[in-house]
């Protein structure tokens, strides 16, 4: 295992224009939280750090969104996103409260994609060792032909796809609290892609899915690996977890690419979930995730869900300053006001919940980590 780089040429795909939309007036998915974010890293003095720039993401094309979503599917978006109601769009999943339908619905979306797409080319090309899009990630749940939980156009898929046709091998880790079920169908039969989501388990939370026997199919059988967990799973059980499965399998792989989805709605503030990690445990898996990163070469990281505006703030910018190498302080700067009520990056150590639980939870993690090493442990040799 080598060390974490020393000062890794680190890029922050972002541009306000990826913050300003808004799905609906009571949507929880705020995209102001990653303008938030972004004042945030700037008041930090990680945007002037010398290893750190901040190109512009670019917009996908049509070609690039077909190659994984239906032709008829993106057609609709698109007139939705010209002009409101259009025939037939219940049946793909649009038009719903999760995904409500908007003017320029699909212009947002292609650009949030090409932002994703943009920090995936800048580490295939050499131009970054890391690139963070965190607008990315947050369409996990989209389907070949449904939108789903807030995702139109998955641009995980999209991205891990011109990969694979570009000959490399991708290792995708989902840290979301919701199974990353989207990125999984898109990969489901291949052997060029592992996929790994560890998450709320599907029995108590969106999707409903990310069993542990869900481990892909033909050739890829072997190649989806889930971590269900119980909820009210706190820092340290996670990691347990984490560390069971996540660095032997993907140090089996020997992936070309490391890609990341860093969902930060984990937090035990957020409103639409049940597990309990703070800021520095989500910090902690983002740091093991980099020296995972720097044994391969090359990593692409993407946002994801989060819905508590200062988790996702602080916990982005702890990550993107993990990625770059840089330390931060203990206190939120003075300078950042957007947010009030915020003093330190790290949270005060949730309540302590009581032993019985703890048992309960334990007995559930455990189970799923015996699931894993008799049904995928045994594909890759451990
Ligand atoms: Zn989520």
């Amino acid at each position: 295992m080598t060390q974490y780089w020393i000062q890794p040429k680190t890029a922050l795909v972002y541009d306000d224009e990826l913050s300003q939309y808004q799905l609906s007036p009571e949507h929880p998915l705020r995209p102001i939280r990653l303008q938030h974010m972004h004042e945030l890293m700037r008041a930090s003095g990680l945007l002037s750090v010398e290893n750190v720039f901040s190109p512009a993401p670019r917009t996908a094309s049509k070609r690039e969104i077909e190659t994984s979503h239906d032709h008829d599917y993106v057609s609709i978006v698109e007139a939705i996103s010209n002009g409101g109601i259009a025939p037939g769009m219940g049946e793909f999943g649009l038009g719903t409260s999760d995904n409500p339908i908007r003017s320029g619905i699909y212009e947002t979306t292609a650009l949030c994609v090409g932002s994703t797409l943009t920090a995936s080319e800048l580490v295939t090309s050499g131009k970054a060792d890391v690139a963070f899009a965190p607008a990315g990630g947050v369409h996990h749940h989209a389907m070949p032909r449904r939108a789903a939980g807030f995702g139109i156009f998955n641009d995980a898929v999209i991205a891990m796809k011109a990969m694979v046709a570009a000959g490399l091998r991708v290792a995708y880790i989902d840290i979301d609290c919701h199974h990353g079920d989207g990125v999984q169908m898109g990969h489901y039969d291949s052997d060029q892609v592992l996929t790994i989501s560890i998450h709320e388990s599907g029995q108590w939370l969106f999707p409903g899915t990310g069993y542990v026997q869900e481990i892909g199919v033909g050739d890829g059988t072997g190649y989806s690996a889930n971590i269900p967990l119980a909820p009210y799973t706190q820092d340290d059980q996670w990691h347990a977890a984490f560390d069971e499965v996540v660095p032997p399998l993907v140090r089996a792989f020997k992936p070309d690419v490391l890609f990341t989805q860093l969902g930060i709605d984990t937090h035990f503030q957020d409103p639409l979930t049940h597990l309990s990690l703070t800021t520095q445990g989500f910090n902690l898996a983002v740091k093991k995730l980099g020296t995972l990163a720097a044994d391969i070469g090359k990593w692409v990281a993407v946002g994801g869900g989060g819905y508590d505006l200062s988790a996702v703030a602080r916990s982005w910018t702890m990550a993107l300053a993990s990625m770059a190498n840089f330390e931060l302080p203990d206190d939120v700067p003075a300078e950042f006001t957007s947010l009030s009520n915020m003093t330190t990056f790290a949270d005060m150590p949730p309540t302590p919940i009581e032993q019985r639980y703890l048992d309960e939870i334990q007995s559930h993690n455990t189970q799923t980590l015996n699931d894993i090493r008799s049904l995928i442990f045994p594909k890759f040799g451990i």
